[in-house]
């Protein structure tokens, strides 16, 4: 027998839903990442790299502190002073005496050159004789001229096979003010090279020094296999003109992919800018992972909910429908299923023209077994006929209460003999078929009227000829199947 599902169609309902709520998702996750994203570039171009600039800068100028202080010193020192105003005389002096300060501060260098004999000592002894003509020694001539007591000066050190060094050229004076030379120590760039890794590694970024001229002087390993000019790198190339004018400043370039944050920082002491540089791919791993994350469970998410709500649904509207097409004392089909069950019959015979009958049944004397036996009685009655009916039909075939006590029966693929054939099996089953009541057997006997659809009129005009028919059975005496003659002007599709 024929059972009424998915009258109304969920499935868009779903769609929508689970549509709305992974888009839903999906802007909310990736709008914090996009977010969390923007801020962590802001944080890092704003605070992050201009902090580590300073740091490297303070602890630059707390390196280059003491240097100054041991230069100032030997500047002032009356030993240093007195020994040039008597002439120079004994040089093993001073070679002790450069020595012996390159020794206790663990200067790389140490130097003294004499303004009156032009001659440039070192801890072994009288290096050169300084000259105006040679290139190599225009420092000395700069720092003749200076105006400040002191410079830093990035060179390469003669004394020490052109190694690159870090001096502090301080200006000598005697006691009268008269200018006497230039003294100081050198530091190794070494030292300098151990600071940046010690630095790059501490902070987790790539720090390199930069001159004037956009050469990369001092860096990291990584840097320093890069072509040290940096108007040849990619990304750079464009914008550091703009930088070394700028002096300070915070930048964000692209090379083969990558997005990098650049903070410079002009440092006047070593005429030097100190680049800072983070990849920020590297920044956003975290965050890019959490977005990975957060994807995966919003579409695990959506696809829980669609799932229950399927489940639900699907059950929910099974009872909705169960509700609204069945009838409740019987469990049989009412007549607003018969309207939707009908109208697919019909639809079905537009397609393909096969035979349908119907049958309408009527209990007979049924107020009888109402007024003897009561009511509920006649309820169980009811229902003990309706389930003989049932017992009779086949799949295809749609069974409904028609009325209170009028069963109707929609026959598929069946003709009106047929149908005739299978009215007098459901009357002898039902008339066979005895409810025990009170401990009596109760005989119900039903009187059927059947008719077959005439492939073109109104369902009603069907049922109206069973029920000619079902009078006819009453007529004749009830417990009966009878056949109203068919109408002379509508055809029989058999
Ligand atoms: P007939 O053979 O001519 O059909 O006689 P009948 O007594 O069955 O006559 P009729 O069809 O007029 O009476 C139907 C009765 O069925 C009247 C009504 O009280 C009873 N009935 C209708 N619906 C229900 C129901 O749901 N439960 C019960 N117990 N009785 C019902
Ligand atoms: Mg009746
Ligand atoms: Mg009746």
């Amino acid at each position: 027998m024929v059972s009424v599902h998915r009258i109304f169609d969920g499935r868009r309902l779903l769609a929508l839903l689970s549509l709305l709520l992974a888009a839903g998702f999906f802007a909310t996750t990736l709008g914090s990442y996009f977010v969390s994203k923007n801020v962590i570039r802001q944080a890092i171009i704003g605070q992050e790299l201009p902090l580590t600039s300073s740091n490297i800068y303070v602890e630059l100028q707390k390196d280059l502190v003491q240097p100054v202080v041991i230069s100032s010193t030997m500047a002032h020192d009356t030993f240093l002073r007195d020994w040039v105003l008597q002439g120079e005389r004994n040089v093993d002096e001073m070679n002790r005496y450069l020595q012996e300060i390159k020794m206790r501060y663990g200067a790389f260098s140490s130097f003294f050159v004499s303004e009156r004999s032009a001659n440039y000592y070192t801890g072994s002894g009288v290096l050169k004789k300084v000259s105006a003509s040679e290139p190599r020694d225009a420092w000395y001539y700069r720092v003749r001229e200076l105006k400040d007591a002191y410079e830093i000066n990035v060179d390469l050190d003669l004394a020490n096979k052109d190694a690159m060094t870090i001096f502090i050229n301080y200006r000598v004076f005697d006691f009268a003010g008269q200018y006497l030379g230039a003294t100081g120590i050198g530091l190794t760039i070494d030292a300098m090279h151990r600071r940046i890794k010690d630095y790059q590694q501490r902070y987790q970024r790539s720090i390199y020094f930069v001159d004037t001229k956009g050469q990369v002087v001092l860096g990291g390993q990584k840097n320093l296999q890069q072509q040290p000019d940096l108007h040849a790198r990619p990304g750079l190339r464009d914008i550091i003109d703009g930088i070394l004018r700028d002096k300070n400043g915070g930048y964000q370039y692209e090379a083969d992919g990558v997005t990098y944050l650049l903070n410079v920082h002009y440092i006047p002491e070593l005429n030097w800018y100190l680049f800072v540089e983070k990849d920020e791919s590297e920044a956003l791993v975290e965050v890019r992972k959490t977005l990975y994350i957060n994807l995966a469970i919003c579409l695990f998410v959506t696809l829980v909910v669609v799932m229950l709500m399927n489940v639900s649904l699907t059950r929910y509207q099974r009872r909705i429908e169960q509700m609204a097409s069945t009838d409740k004392l019987t469990g049989m089909l009412n007549r607003q299923a018969f309207t939707i069950l009908m109208d697919k019959v019909l639809a079905e015979y537009e397609r393909q023209a096969r035979p349908v009958s119907m049958l309408l049944l009527d209990l007979d004397h049924f107020k009888h077994v109402n007024d003897q036996h009561g009511h509920a009685t006649g309820d169980r009655a009811l229902c003990h006929v309706a389930a003989q009916l049932q017992q009779g039909l086949r799949k295809s075939d749609i069974a409904v209460r028609w009325g209170g006590e009028e069963f109707l029966v929609v026959l598929n693929n069946c003709g009106l003999e047929e149908a005739q054939l299978i009215a007098e099996k459901i009357r002898q089953r039902i008339a066979e078929g005895k409810l025990e009541v009170d401990g009596h057997a109760l005989a119900l006997t039903v009187s059927i009227g059947v008719s077959q659809f005439s492939g073109a009129e109104p369902t009603e005009q069907t049922i109206s000829r069973a029920d000619a028919g079902l009078y006819l059975a009453k007529q004749g005496g009830r417990n009966q199947v009878a056949v109203a003659p068919a109408p002379s002007s509508s055809s029989s599709a058999a």
